[in-house]
Order: C-alpha cells, then structure tokens, then sequence
C-alpha cells in the first residue's frame, strides 16, 4: 500500500512538473496570440526594455523569485501571473494526468487530455485579456478533439467526439442567432470543441457547470456593483473550468446523480 502511494506521489509529481514548463510556454501563447506574434522567434525578453532572457532567467517560478519578480535589467516589476500560470499549468496537469492513470486511460488518451488542458488555460487567459477566443486556438483544438476520438482508444469515440460536438455546438450557434448579444461565435467554436473531447452527457455536464459558476460569478459582480466592470463577462473561462471539472469527476459525478433515482 505504502509502495502504491508513493508511486503515485512521483506521478502527480512528474506531470506537475511537466505542467509547470508547459505553463512557461503558455505564458507566451497567452502574451502573443491575441497580437497575432509569432510564439516562437524573437525569443522571450522584457516587454519594457526589450532585455532579452538568458536560460538561467528562463526557469519557471524559480527565476521570478530569484530576480525578486523584476526584470534584471531595467527593475520593471513582472506580473504575478507569469509563475501563476506555471503554478496553475503545474496543479491541473498533475490532476489531469493522476486522474487519468487511476482511471486506466490509454496514455494517448491521457497526452491528448494534456493538451486540452493547457488549451483550455491558454483560452481562459486571453478570455478575460480580450474578451476574445482566437480561432488558432479554438478550430486546431476542436480538430484534435475529433481526431482524437476516432485513433485514440477510449472514450469518446469518434462518432461519439463528432455527434456531441455538432449537437453542443449547434444548439450554441443557435442561441447566438436569437441572442447576438449573449456570446460569440468564438464560445460556439469552444463548445464544439469541448463536446469533441468530454462526448456525450460529459458535454451537458460541462456547460451546465460552467453556466452556474459564470452565473453565480455574475451575481456576485453586479451585488458588488463593479460600475466599472464591463458589462460583457467572458463565458470561455466557465466553460473551461466546467469542462476540466468533467474531465476530472464527470464519471463520478454522474454516478452520484443518477443514484438519487434508484
Ligand atoms: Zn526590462
């Protein structure tokens, strides 16, 4: 028993770790993406003085703390949120990668949920940034998502990935018909894509999750009375959450509710 703990211990600790580096790129993908720069050339530097980063200033979480979050050049104060990310990357992916291994997923299955993971942070973070959810991120992922379901083993199967994705996303695109000013078409592109990876009822699931937390956040912003705070609240980081909540317990979750009726 001792043995299985421990070995379990170095596997959240593996992904965690590996989730962390991740992280370090999404930061990049979160800076540049929505202006449309390249994520890999020029390398990473100071957004102020343009100082470029040398490997050792390039440690994720722990160059932030031994520049004392400033950048060595100039002394301009880094964002909290560039070892945030990290942290964060590091926390879901050691998550999304012990819950998989436990639950016996193909390791295919479990890279490809890796990759919707760090996805779905990118997207969160340029949610709330812009209020946008770039199609270089949203069609590639749903294109992964479907993909995946037809050559990875496990579930969702492709026809389940393809069915669950036209029916989300379809009943979204509706809804941006009646109610053009309720959300984009980019959250559309993202309930497509989330229905190619969680299948059907995870789908449901997902989107009934991510609409209370946005609704009770909503709420709570206008019980505050955030006059300044823009009318519009991104839907993409709820949907998000509500789609790695499924990920992670959908199954248990359901089983919970479906013992009520018997
Ligand atoms: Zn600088």
């Amino acid at each position: 028993m001792r043995k299985g703990v421990t070995f379990l211990i170095s596997i959240a600790l593996m992904f965690g770790l590996g989730g962390i580096i991740i992280g370090s790129f999404l930061n990049v993908v979160i800076y540049r993406v929505p202006k449309g720069e390249s994520i890999i050339s020029p390398g990473s530097h100071c957004p102020k003085c343009g100082h470029a980063l040398r490997a050792w200033e390039l440690i994720p979480i722990v160059s932030f703390i031994i520049q004392g979050g400033r950048c060595l050049n100039c002394r301009t104060k880094v964002s909290w949120r560039y070892p945030g990310v990290e942290l964060l990357t590091g926390l879901l992916f050691s998550l999304t990668g012990t819950l998989g291994f436990l639950m016996g997923f193909h390791p295919a299955r479990i890279g490809l949920n890796l990759v919707f993971t760090a996805s779905l942070i990118a997207l969160t973070f340029i949610d709330f940034d812009t209020y946008r959810l770039p199609d270089v991120l949203t069609l590639p992922l749903w294109g992964l998502g479907l993909i995946g379901g037809f050559i990875i083993p496990g579930y969702p199967s492709g026809w389940e990935s393809i069915l669950s994705s036209l029916g989300a996303g379809g009943f979204f695109w509706l809804i941006t018909r009646i109610h053009p000013q309720g959300m984009g078409l980019g959250d559309v592109k993202l309930v497509a894509a989330l229905g190619a990876f969680l299948g059907f009822p995870g789908i449901f699931l997902a989107v009934f999750l991510g609409s209370l937390v946005g609704a009770i956040v909503g709420l709570v912003i206008l019980w505050l009375g955030h006059r300044g705070f823009r009318q519009q609240i991104p839907f993409g980081p709820y949907l998000s959450l509500g789609a790695v909540l499924t990920l992670w317990w959908g199954t248990r979750i359901f089983d919970w509710y479906w013992a009520w009726f018997k």
